[in-house]
Formats: C-alpha cells, sequence, structure tokens
C-alpha cells in the first residue's frame, strides 16, 4: 500500500510541472503511469559460454512502449526513475516479473538457464531488499541459483557498510552477483576482496577497441585474470564481431554478450532456445581443435 501511495503522489507532483514544458517533464509525468497502464515489458539477452557455445544465461533489460511517444530508451528513463524515486515500483516489478517468469519455464519444462536482473542505488539501499528477493523467489517456487543480481561499482562505494551487508545476506541466499559496466566507475580493487561479488562483466567500452587499441586490449584481459584470480566468472559485455569474440576465447574469457550472438528480444523469441535441442553458438574454428 505504501508503496502505491508514495508511487501516486510523485505522479501528482509531476504532473503539476508538466503542462507545456520539456521532454524531461514530459517523460516523468508519462513514466508515472506506465506500470499500471502495462507499457513496461522485459526482453531478454542472451550470453553465450566460450568454452562450449552453450546457452549460459540471459540478461534481462527493461523496455518502455509509450502510446505516443514510441520505444522510449532505458538510457533515458532510467535515470529518471531513479531521481524520481519511480525505480522503486518499477525494480520491484522486473524483479517480480522476472521470477514469474523463470517459474512458467519451469513449468513448462523449458531448459533452464540463470536471468540476470539489473539493480539501482534506490533499489539497494533498502534494508528490506534481500528479503524481498528471497520472497518472490518463494512466492515463484524458483531457486535461487536462477537469479543474479547485475551491480555497478558506484553502488558499491557510496555505502559500504550498508552494501557490505546487503550482499552477505544475498550470498547467503544463494544468489549470484555480478559487478556491471567493470573498468568504468570509480572502483576500488579492494571492493573485489571485501565483497562476495561472483561475476565481473567486462564494459562494452573496453570490447569495442579490443581489436584497435592496446590500451583496451591490455585492460580486458587485466580483467579476465583478475576474475579468474579471485574465482569470479568473466562476462564481455557488446560483442559485436567474430574478431572480438575470438580474441576474447583466445584469452580465457567465460561468456559473451552482444548483437553478434544475439540482441536483447520479447520473451516469446527467447523462448525458441529454451525449447528444443541445444543449439550452441557458432565458435571461431580454433574451437574444433581440442575435440
Ligand atoms: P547494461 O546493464 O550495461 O546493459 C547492457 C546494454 O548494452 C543494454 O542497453 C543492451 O541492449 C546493450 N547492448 C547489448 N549488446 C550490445 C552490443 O553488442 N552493442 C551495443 N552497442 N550495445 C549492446 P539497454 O537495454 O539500452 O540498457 C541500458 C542500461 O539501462 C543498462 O545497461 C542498465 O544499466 C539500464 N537498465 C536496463 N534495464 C534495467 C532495469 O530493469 N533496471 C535498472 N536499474 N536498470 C536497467
Ligand atoms: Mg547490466
Ligand atoms: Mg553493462
Ligand atoms: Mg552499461
Amino acid at each position: 500500500r505504501a508503496k502505491a501511495d508514495g508511487n501516486s503522489a510523485l505522479c501528482f507532483y509531476a504532473r503539476d510541472f508538466t503542462r507545456g514544458s520539456s521532454r524531461r517533464l514530459q517523460l516523468e509525468s508519462a513514466l508515472c503511469q506506465a506500470l499500471e497502464a502495462g507499457q513496461l515489458l522485459l526482453h531478454y539477452q542472451p550470453k553465450f559460454s566460450l568454452e562450449d557455445g552453450a546457452l549460459a544465461g540471459a540478461e534481462v533489460l527493461l523496455r518502455w512502449q509509450h502510446p505516443t511517444l514510441g520505444a522510449v530508451s532505458p538510457a533515458e528513463f532510467i535515470p529518471i526513475a531513479e531521481e524520481t524515486g519511480l525505480i522503486l515500483p518499477i525494480g520491484a516489478w522486473v524483479l517480480r516479473q522476472s521470477c514469474r517468469q523463470l517459474a512458467g519455464w519451469q513449468r513448462r519444462g523449458l531448459r533452464m538457464v540463470p536471468l540476470a536482473v539489473n539493480l539501482s542505488a534506490r533499489q539497494f539501499a533498502l534494508p528490506t531488499l534481500a528479503g524481498d528477493i528471497r520472497a518472490m523467489l518463494r512466492e515463484a517456487g524458483v531457486g535461487p541459483r536462477w537469479l543474479q543480481l547485475e551491480l555497478t561499482e558506484s553502488l558499491l562505494v557510496r555505502q559500504p557498510e550498508a552494501a557490505s551487508r546487503t550482499l552477505e545476506q544475498l550470498r547467503a541466499a544463494g544468489i549470484q552477483l555480478a559487478l556491471d559496466d567493470f573498468g568504468t566507475g570509480y572502483s576500488s580493487l579492494n571492493y573485489l576482496r571485501r565483497f562476495p561479488i561472483t561475476q565481473l562483466k567486462i564494459d562494452q567500452s573496453f570490447v569495442r577497441e579490443l581489436l584497435h587499441d592496446k590500451d583496451s586490449s591490455t585492460i580486458a584481459v587485466a580483467i579476465i585474470n583478475l576474475a579468474h584470480g579471485l574465482g569470479m566468472q568473466v562476462v564481455a559485455e557488446g560483442v559485436e564481431t567474430m574478431a572480438q569474440l575470438e580474441f576474447l576465447r583466445r584469452h580465457d574469457c567465460d561468456q559473451v554478450q552482444g548483437y553478434l550472438s544475439g540482441r536483447p528480444q520479447p520473451a516469446a523469441q527467447f523462448e525458441r532456445l529454451l525449447a528444443g535441442p541445444q543449439l550452441p553458438l557458432a565458435l571461431p574454428r580454433a574451437a574444433g581443435a581440442d575435440c
């Protein structure tokens, strides 16, 4: 109840300032209704293992389809949702919806892979977060190993004490924790030792320059070695070319995610990867050398 009240109070506030004003305020006002109006939906972007080309999971990416504004990019509306606090009801919806989606696949006997959900700082600051997520998994009847959370470095830096407590609770519950956009934030390597992170995601800015810029490839390789040295998995984001994939495979990166192997897609399309025979990602020819 409290959540719904908070939400409508925000909407009221936003509407007051909206008449004939900027796109920003127009979006703010429209976003208040988006959840109830059913304009939000989830897309799934596959992640593949570089060891055998198998489907390894998916990242859940929020989409907003507005009747007159059209598709609004998360890069534009997530910051607004964060500033207004709307990210709390929206983020809770994404989590619950992801748990239900997993439950649906489980019930239908489809192949199960973990879903990775992005968390924002406002959500992460909730002391009830771990308990809320555990309750959602329980209600859906889904095991914690099917849920991963993607966090950014900035979120850990702000309140390291509270962050540490929340992360410990989530890990104790069996949920996986990934550091997103790794290498771009205000990071301290000490945090990797201090927090129970299970996966690093190499930011796409390094992947983009992998074959053109020596510094980027040096950093990418260092992240892979760092992750493995600390017993973590490593995923490269934004992989668009076979040459990038080849480089990452040669340097022992665990997984890839990007337009090359699959765009963010609606559930119905992603389900085709979960149904029927396992269709591995075609890896470069060197992959066949060991068989
Ligand atoms: P992110 O978590 O780093 O997600 C990866 C972004 O890279 C996604 O953008 C994805 O569509 C895009 N991408 C994937 N492969 C490629 C590629 O090969 N090339 C290029 N150029 N881009 C690629 P998207 O969907 O626009 O999301 C942007 C950001 O919005 C996300 O970055 C994440 O920070 C945030 N976001 C999305 N959904 C949610 C959500 O449910 N909750 C929260 N808090 N944030 C979200
Ligand atoms: Mg992410
Ligand atoms: Mg990312
Ligand atoms: Mg990003």
